[in-house]
């Protein structure tokens, strides 16, 4: 059953629940997707109590954002960090544990919703832990689809979870969907803003600095979405998950270049109709239709004013300018663990990025190199989630010992 299929049954049998507090978890609270929805539970406290919220690093924010929300449990996943957050929340009642096996537990725990927004292959486990505990989840990590999707989209069945997914493009597709038959559908087309260097020519972009990569035209986001954002990759990697989402072949994907980030997706039908879901670029938006699904709940953000706009503007994507959406197209065609490669081998490339360990167009090089070089892993079934995460690593070291390949912007000294 896919995600659709699921939500249309539920909503059609949807009735408003009782009204007491919605018992909610945040997994990556200290995180731009984590804050902007502790922003909305803020603005509306009767309505929620806070179970649990998750951090990488970040103790001070995690603390401040326990406090306020008065939640039941703070986790923060890096160990070293430990007895500083046990010192700071000592008093308050607030329970606190740290590393991975806490996280997991912690997305576990009994809770009527979860926010998955913990960035990277990091979220895999945390996410499925509330997915096999059934807890609605808003899906905002990406890169479990891509990295897990098969074997995610079969837990999320077996569990009867109910899943909502946060990227924009992929609630928006939700929200055009689900009143019509999937038979209809002939394409689903995201659009993607084009990033910072949408009209840079490829010499222009060699040079390009980890500053300039972090400053997104449209949206505010945390720095690894932004970097995919910038070269592309986001878009390769949400066609993946949009496949296993909304169970769509490769090629009834398709990706539109729309600067403005108004429009989110567009559904074509067989009748010719095309439908789309338009909203200022706020995460808000689709974070607060996964919090008050199956109602609408007020967010108090910018409103679309066409007329004030004047102009939407599209174009297709160069595939010769942003690689990475050409590497993440193949990945999703080549089937077996290609995008489990794809997306070890991007996060490596990120961080080496950040790093000015490579250059800017080197990132995709860097994931295409790994991908060549890694037809043994690529050619792998992963049949469990131990499965994935042992190819995943095994990626990741390929990519690392590709990276002396790209030395050029390795800093001196
Ligand atoms: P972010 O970097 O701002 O926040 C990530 C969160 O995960 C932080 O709380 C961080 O502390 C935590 N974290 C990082 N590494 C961790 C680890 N190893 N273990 C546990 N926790 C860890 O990222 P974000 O922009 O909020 O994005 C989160 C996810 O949502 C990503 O998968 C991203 O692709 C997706 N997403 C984000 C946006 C957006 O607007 N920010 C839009 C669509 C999708
Ligand atoms: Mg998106």
């Amino acid at each position: 059953m896919t995600v659709l299929t699921k939500l249309r049954s539920l909503n059609a049998s949807a009735s408003v629940p009782a009204k007491r507090p919605r018992r909610i978890s945040v997994l990556g609270a200290t995180g731009s997707i984590g804050e902007s929805t502790l922003d909305l539970i803020g603005r509306d406290p009767a309505s929620f109590e806070v179970v649990a919220l998750t951090g990488g690093r970040n103790v001070a924010r995690l603390v401040e954002l326990a406090v306020r929300h008065r939640a039941e449990l703070a986790v923060i996943a890096d160990e070293a960090h430990y007895a500083e957050l046990r010192e700071a929340l000592a008093g308050t009642g607030i329970e606190v544990a740290a590393g991975r096996g806490a996280l997991v537990e912690a997305a576990g725990r009994p809770a009527d919703w979860v926010m998955a927004a913990i960035v990277g292959a990091a979220g895999l486990e945390p996410t499925l832990a509330a997915v096999r505990q059934g807890t609605v989840t808003a899906l905002a990590n990406k890169e479990c689809l891509v990295s897990a999707g098969t074997i995610f989209m079969a837990e999320v069945a077996r569990h009867k979870t109910t899943l909502l997914p946060v990227d924009s493009e992929h609630c928006a597709a939700l929200q055009v969907m689900a009143g019509t038959p999937s038979e209809g559908i002939e394409r689903v087309c995201l659009t993607a803003s084009g990033g910072p260097f949408r009209s840079w020519s490829l010499a222009e972009m060699a040079d390009v600095q980890p500053e300039q990569a972090l400053k997104h035209p449209n949206w505010s986001m945390g720095p690894k979405v932004t970097l995919d954002s910038a070269t592309l990759m986001n878009k390769g990697l949400e066609l993946i998950e949009a496949h296993h989402l909304f169970s769509l072949s490769a090629d009834q994907l398709d990706v539109l270049i729309h600067p403005q980030s108004i429009v989110h997706c567009l559904v074509s039908y067989r009748d010719g109709s095309v439908l789309a879901q338009l909203s200022c670029p706020d995460m808000r938006t689709p974070i607060a239709y996964s919090l008050a699904w199956p109602e609408r709940m007020h967010v108090p953000n910018e409103r679309l004013d066409l007329a004030k706009l004047g102009a939407l503007t599209f174009a297709a994507p160069d595939e010769v300018r942003f690689p990475a959406l050409r590497v993440a197209k193949a990945a999703l065609a080549a089937g077996g663990s290609a995008t489990t490669v794809l997306n070890a081998a991007n996060e490596v490339a990120v961080e080496a990025f950040f790093a000015r360990i490579i250059k800017f167009l080197e990132i995709a090089s860097l994931v295409e190199a790994t991908l060549d070089a890694a037809s043994d892993l690529v050619s792998l079934k992963a049949a469990s989630v131990e499965d994935v995460l042992a190819i995943d690593a095994a990626a990741r070291a390929r990519a690392k010992s590709l990276l002396g390949r790209f030395a050029s912007a390795r800093p001196a000294g």
